[in-house]
């Protein structure tokens, strides 16, 4: 386990909505490590727009995927809180200035003022990259009925806005099976044959 101090980590999340980042690709089948570089999140979320705006098939301006409609909105509410954010550190508003720098300013402001405004800049921050990733590759997701091989736990419930949600423990994607309690994470074809075979004996 490495700890990951928070200004490392809103380091972490600032680039991974503003720069090209590295990311881990574990290949399903050859199970190889590769680190694929990723499109900065913010432009993605643009890039989505537009892809949406592309006439095709549609009416004209009228028709916009629900992916596209949904992007609109979640790039707008990140443009407004950066806004707010903005004019609150600099008393003014600018439209010249970028989103990108916009947010690069707030965590400048966050890791001079400590650790509060670290982790709040970061809580924020999170939200956004994990809507966006929500947003863009919508993956499947899978709840599955019965108890986690490795902690026998079939819910694990956990704070999600400050309001404790209950979910069950196991979900499966295309990728992988995981358990949100333990953290055990199947991903061959032979692990997950394997939980289903177990599942298929629990439930
Ligand atoms: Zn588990």
């Amino acid at each position: 386990m490495t700890f990951i101090t928070p200004t490392r980590q809103l380091a972490i999340n600032i680039e991974t909505l503003v720069s090209d980042h590295p990311v881990d690709h574990v290949d399903p089948v050859t199970k190889k490590v590769t680190h694929p570089k990723e499109i900065a999140l913010l432009e993605q979320l643009r890039m989505e727009i537009q892809s949406g705006r592309r006439p095709g098939g549609g009416s004209g301006s009228g028709s916009r995927s629900p992916v596209a409609l949904g992007a609109v909105t979640l790039y707008n509410e990140i443009r407004e809180s950066l806004n707010t954010a903005y004019i609150s550190l600099t008393g003014k508003d600018d439209h010249a200035v970028s989103p990108e720098d916009k947010l690069r300013l707030w965590q400048k402001a966050a890791v001079s003022r400590g650790d509060d405004a670290i982790t709040k800049c970061t809580k924020i921050t999170a939200k956004w990259i994990e809507a966006i990733n929500e947003l863009i590759s919508p993956e499947t997701k899978l709840e599955l009925v019965g108890a986690c091989p490795a902690c026998g736990n079939t819910h694990h419930t956990e704070e999600v806005d400050g309001e404790p949600t209950r979910n069950r423990a196991l979900y499966a994607t295309l990728a992988k099976a995981e358990c949100r309690s333990c953290g055990a994470v199947w991903t061959s074809k032979e692990d997950k044959l394997m939980l289903a075979r177990h599942l298929e004996g629990t439930t």
